[in-house]
């Protein structure tokens, strides 16, 4: 059994301003990596600006980072990062900008190769990197994953690197301007890593020490997420369990839920949380080991395997999949041996089209 957490996490209100002592111990010029608005809309982005002028660390922004960041946005700022000689860089946002800033520290540190390293397993360094999560789901603010869209492939993969945030700010207030469905969905994607992390071939007492605590906190919030009462009180604990979550799945990897959703994000524009979702209470229903599916339910408070499912169809809504893509997607994860390694049994194509209804 072991444990790997290596980034150093500051979790409170005001932290990018309160340590920006830390930011300037990474580095002389920074590169912001961001999306298009909403890190200006919440004020995380004018935080670390204000914290890199306190500290007269100089900075260049990439603020053109879509969802689902594809591997040529990742050049385009690779391009900018190496041409303004900047040596660390400070990820903004949702886990798209995050997990886009491990992939460009990853090839700034490595000018002499191109992107094609992205996808190949040898060792290569990266320049630190620091990340300000403004969304309460991906925990990528602690986790070493990138997942970046290959467009000629029609879907999304994990780099083939690990790339651990130097530092993370953790600051409740920014989900002050995340809409109801940014909320769920993205609450969602860190109930799916807690629950595809406790029932993993990874998991063992030690490292459940994320997802029991992440599950039973999400329990806790799950009445007020149906019900739309959330409330600023409840920012710290989304991130809080999206930051565990995040340390969950950083020591088992995700699972099945997690590799059919790519495909269905790819194909239909789905977001995130709510693809991953789709298949969540199929994955429990599924798992063969009924004793752990059940210490799941219990920790998140559902007395059956179907409250659970009526849960996440009431909260996430219904889409509709055309019989061509369920088939399709099926098809492929039986040959994704990377999310089928985290399954410790084996699965038909048949259990795996009856995790979506
Ligand atoms: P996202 O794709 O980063 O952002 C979704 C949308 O939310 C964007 O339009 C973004 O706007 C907006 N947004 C972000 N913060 C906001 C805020 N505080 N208020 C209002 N709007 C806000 O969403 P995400 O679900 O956090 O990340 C999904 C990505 O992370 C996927 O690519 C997924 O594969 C990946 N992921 C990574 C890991 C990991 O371990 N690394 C784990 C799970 C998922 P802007 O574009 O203007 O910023
Ligand atoms: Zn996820």
């Amino acid at each position: 059994m072991l444990l790997f957490m290596p980034t150093i996490v500051f979790s409170e209100e005001d932290c990018v301003r309160n340590h920006a002592n830390e930011l300037a111990l990474m580095g002389t010029k920074a590169m912001i990596v961001t999306g298009k608005h909403s890190s200006r809309a919440n004020g995380s982005l004018n935080d670390v600006e204000e914290a890199l002028k306190s500290q007269n660390v100089s900075y260049v922004i990439f603020d053109d980072i879509e969802e689902n960041p594809s591997v040529e946005t990742v050049v385009k700022a690779r391009d900018m990062g190496i041409k303004e000689k900047v040596d660390f860089i400070i990820g903004i946002g949702g886990g798209s900008p995050l997990d886009a800033s491990k992939a460009i520290a990853l090839l700034i540190a490595n000018p002499d190769k191109d992107e094609t390293v992205l996808y190949e397993n040898i060792p290569l360094g990266y320049i630190p990197l620091a990340c300000v999560p403004t969304t309460c789901g991906t925990g990528s603010e602690v986790t070493p994953y990138s997942i970046l869209t290959l467009h000629k492939q029609r879907t999304k993969r994990s780099i083939s690197h690990k790339i651990y945030p130097q530092v993370a700010l953790i600051d409740g207030k920014y989900l002050k301007t995340a809409d109801r469905s940014c909320i769920v969905n993205t609450a969602v994607d860190a109930l799916a890593h807690l629950i595809e992390s406790y029932l993993n071939t990874n998991s063992n007492e030690l490292n459940r020490i994320y997802s029991r605590e992440g599950l039973m906190m999400w329990g806790q919030l799950k009445d007020k997420l149906i019900e739309d009462k959330i409330t600023k009180a409840d920012y710290t604990k989304l991130m809080h369990v999206s930051m565990v979550a995040g340390m969950a799945i950083t020591h088992t990897g995700t699972s099945l839920s997690h590799g059919l959703s790519y495909m269905i994000t790819y194909e239909m524009g789905v977001p995130h949380g709510k693809a991953v979702g789709m298949y969540l209470g199929g994955y429990v229903s599924i798992y063969k080991d009924s004793k752990e599916a059940c210490e799941v339910l219990s920790l998140l408070g559902f007395e059956s395997q179907e409250a659970f499912s009526d849960y996440l169809d009431k909260i996430l809504g219904d889409t509709e999949v055309s019989k061509e893509i369920l088939e399709k997607n099926a098809e492929s994860i039986l040959s994704n041996e990377s999310k089928l390694k985290n399954y410790p049994f084996s699965i038909t194509k048949e259990e795996i089209l009856s995790m979506k209804k």
